[in-house]
This record gives C-alpha cells, sequence and structure tokens, in this order.
C-alpha cells in the first residue's frame, strides 16, 4: 500500500483548483485589494495570511455549523475558527446572555455573581479548586509561567517538542537539529535561555532534563494537537509525567485549550490526570474572549498574599484590565450551562467517529496507508502507515502541498476544512449532512488523485 501520491498529480490539480476558487470569489478578491491598503497582509491580524496559501476569504455571517463568505458561498464548517466556536455560531442561549450583559454594562473592573458559577463550574469539571481569568489561552499560559516561577523560585519551564502554547517569548522556541533556536523573527537573543524542550513520548529525556532541579514548570497539552497534528501519549507516559515532576519539586500544567473538546473536563478528567494547574481558553465562553487557570490550594498560596502583607515577597506579576470581565464571564456561564452539555459532547463524538470511520473507508478503498484519527469530535489523517508519537516522526509524514490541496478542493465543494492543528473537528451545531458532505469532498479528491 502506498502513502505518497503522485506530487505532478497534486500540483496539477492544484493549480486548477486554485483558479476555480479565485474565480467564484471576486468580493473577497475586492476587499482583499481594499484591506491592503491599510493593513499589513490585507487582514486584521498578518499571520491570518500564513495559515492558507490560497487567498484570504472574507466572512458575512455564520449561524450554527455553517460560514457564509461575500460572495454567497456556503461552507460547513470543520475548522470552527481553530476549535474556539465548538459551540458552534450563535447559539441563543449565548446570543441572549450576552446580549443583556452587554446592556447593563461589559465591564466594570468589578467583579459579578457570574465569575463564581464559572470558576465552581471549571472547578467541577477539571477538578482543581481555584481559577482565575485572562482574555485568552495565550495570557493564561504567560500567567501560570510567572505564578510557577514564583511558587518554585526556578525560572525555566518544559515544553515538548512539537507544542503550541500561544504567542509569547519563553514558547517561541524549537529544536533544530538538537539545538534551542528562536520560532520566529523579533525575538530576544536570549530567547533560548530560560526554556527546555525534550520530545513528546520521551521519559528518559524528561527525567534528565528535570534532574538538576532548575525547571519550575513542565506544560503541555495532554495530547499534542497543534503543529504536529495528533500525538497521542503512550500508555505510561502521563504516570512518568506526574511521578518525575513530583519527585523533582517541578510543577505540572495541562493545556486544554484544544483538547477541552473531547468532554466536561478535557483530557484532563477523560484520562483522570492529577496536574498542578491546567488552562483553556477559545471555547469556553463561546468565542467571545475568554482564558482562564485553575491550581491547586498550594499554587494559590502565592495570589493569595494580601495587599497589606507582612512578608517581603513581591506581588506575583499577573493582570490585565479587561481579563475576567463580566460580558466574558455570562457568555461562559451560558456556554458552560447551556450549551456545552453532556448530550452535546456526545453528539459532537458520534459525528467524529462517523467522520473518522467514512475518511478510513475512503483511504482504504483507494489502497493508501494513511492513518485516521480518532479523537472524540476531532478526526483528520496522518499521511503515515501508524500514527507518529514524536514531532520527528510528525514532520517527516507531513505532505505540505497534499494539505494545501485538500484545503482548497473541499473550499470549493462547501467544506471548510481544519488547519492542520484543528482537525477536522465536529462542532456541538454539526449535523450528519454536514459530514456527508465533507466525506462526499474528500471521496472526489481523492478518486481524482488515485
Ligand atoms: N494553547 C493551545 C493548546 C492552543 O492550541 C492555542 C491556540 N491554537 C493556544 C494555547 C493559544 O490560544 P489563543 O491564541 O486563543 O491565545
Amino acid at each position: 500500500m502506498a502513502t505518497r501520491v503522485d506530487p505532478a498529480r497534486v500540483a496539477a490539480l492544484k493549480e486548477r483548483e486554485d483558479a476555480a476558487f479565485v474565480a467564484a470569489r471576486p468580493r473577497s478578491a475586492a476587499l482583499w485589494a481594499a484591506g491592503r491598503g491599510v493593513m499589513p497582509n490585507g487582514v486584521p491580524m498578518s499571520w491570518l495570511r500564513t495559515s492558507y496559501d490560497h487567498p484570504p476569504l472574507f466572512i458575512e455571517s455564520a449561524a450554527g455549523s455553517r460560514l457564509r463568505d461575500v460572495d454567497g458561498h456556503e461552507y460547513a464548517d470543520f475548522n470552527i475558527a481553530d476549535m474556539s466556536m465548538f459551540t458552534g455560531y450563535g447559539p441563543a442561549p449565548v446570543v441572549e446572555a450576552v446580549s443583556r450583559q452587554v446592556a447593563l454594562g461589559s465591564q466594570y473592573l468589578l467583579p459579578t455573581d457570574d465569575s463564581i458559577w464559572v470558576a465552581g463550574e471549571l472547578a467541577r469539571r477539571y477538578g482543581l479548586p481555584l481559577w482565575q481569568f485572562t482574555l485568552a489561552a495565550t495570557s493564561a499560559n504567560t500567567e501560570v509561567i510567572r505564578i510557577a516561577r514564583s511558587a518554585t523560585g526556578r525560572e525555566k519551564v518544559l515544553f515538548f517538542d512539537g507544542k503550541y502554547h500561544g504567542h509569547f517569548d519563553d514558547v517561541l522556541v524549537q529544536l533544530e537539529d538538537g539545538r534551542l533556536v528562536p520560532e520566529e523573527d523579533g525575538l530576544p537573543r536570549d530567547v533560548t535561555a530560560r526554556t527546555v524542550i525534550v520530545p513528546f513520548n520521551d521519559l528518559d529525556a524528561l527525567e534528565r532534563a528535570l534532574a538538576s532541579h532548575e525547571v519550575a514548570l513542565v506544560i503541555t497539552e495532554p495530547a499534542l494537537t497543534n503543529n504536529v497534528g495528533l500525538l497521542m501519549p503512550d500508555d505510561r507516559f502521563h504516570a512518568g509525567l506526574r511521578e518525575v515532576t513530583r519527585r523533582t519539586g517541578t510543577l505540572l500544567a495541562y493545556d486544554e485549550t484544544h483538547t477541552q473538546v473531547v468532554g466536561p473536563g478535557g483530557l484532563t478528567s477523560r484520562w483522570g490526570l492529577d496536574p498542578d494547574l491546567v488552562t483553556v481558553g477559545k471555547s469556553i465562553a463561546a468565542g467571545i474572549p475568554l482564558g482562564a487557570y485553575g491550581m491547586t490550594p498550594d499554587v494559590a498560596a502565592v495570589l493569595e498574599r494580601p495587599a497589606g502583607r507582612d512578608d517581603d515577597k513581591p506581588q506575583v506579576a499577573v493582570g490585565g484590565t479587561l481579563f475576567g470581565n463580566p460580558l466574558s464571564m455570562a457568555a461562559a456561564r451560558a456556554a458552560m450551562g447551556e450549551v456545552l452539555t453532556d448530550e452535546a459532547y456526545a453528539h459532537t463524538r458520534r459525528l467524529g467517529t462517523r467522520l473518522a470511520d467514512g475518511l478510513e473507508e475512503v483511504v482504504a478503498a483507494a489502497g493508501l496507508a494513511w492513518t485516521t484519527h480518532r479523537f472524540w469530535p476531532r478526526s483528520g489523517l496522518s499521511f503515515s502507515p501508524a500514527l507518529p508519537r514524536t514531532a520527528t516522526e510528525a514532520m517527516a509524514t507531513l505532505d505540505v502541498p497534499l494539505r494545501r490541496l485538500v484545503r482548497v478542493y473541499l473550499a470549493n465543494r462547501g467544506v471548510w476544512d481544519a488547519i492542520v492543528g484543528a482537525g477536522p473537528t465536529c462542532s456541538v451545531a454539526a449535523t450528519d449532512e454536514d459530514v456527508d458532505r465533507y466525506l462526499a469532498a474528500f471521496g472526489d479528491l481523492v478518486g481524482e488523485l488515485v
């Protein structure tokens, strides 16, 4: 069985599909031209341009599981804004709660009772008793690192190769031929000084890295879901990680920003994990900006120093005027209370399984040795006979031209596919018809490829 398809065939189809994409979207093209006069890359965040190689879509509206662009094309959305719209677009309880709260005042810099409900619900879901809020997962991770440094008196942070935890200095570092280098431009020259990276699923490397007791915090997704597609942990990985972090006095944080879609409490709850901290963001408030981090009472002690304290320890550097604002809290209460229910997770898991079954059938019928992802609502493919275990293995199987072809081919057939880190994922609003549409378009593509 083959793992690679003919690159010349991929290139020819890509050229045809790119031309069709552009021809059918004159309004998006005109808006992009106007955007380029006032925004770098013509879009509100220049990096948005780097997620795709086809021209950007401009969006008119969205409802449920469907996006509608300014040229009138409707898409079944399996990217769901890099999983931040897992609730689907415009769920009625969130629309109602947010409309009510914005009229009453979107920010007071004083708490509302929604914050108590939301913190309590996150505690129930993730099993950590105390919570704080930010505006995004990135800022939750930034705060958690500072808290860990304060709690341990150590400076370094350990990540696993292939990670993504947001855009902040400590994490924008990668392994290149065994050496740590800045991932992008514009970072301080010594950005690698406080970061340690070891391969995922490598407990021996982890043991060696923590042995000198210099690492304040290990932060990881329970399964890596970003630059590497999907890396699942070996059976003993999380138990080993917890044991060695405890033995070396290192704090352990799970970043559930993506993995929260597997059920209430994310993989922490599904797999019975026992971290010191958990971070989340994206879909907890149905796409209204909110990040959160939960912690044990031991960790929280560094935040609970009173204002008129009598010790000489400085306050931990956490903060942000709009963090944990009443509008975000109202959205999170409605989202978790009325949309992200047990039934909703069961529905998305059923659809995710259907999508995985369908992909597996198409791939097997074409005689391709590709592996289907099975991750609750999320599916996808590794272009390899087995799921990779490390970032190095994952990168070796990442066929970028093929990925790009899949995306534009599906877009031309009313399917908005996921970027590499997001699935395809079925939202709470997704339907069997959406899954059918995905599988039909993907089946047509594979039919043309082999
Ligand atoms: N952590 C993880 C695991 C993520 O996948 C992401 C975004 N892809 C982030 C953090 C950062 O989220 P945000 O950009 O919303 O701050």
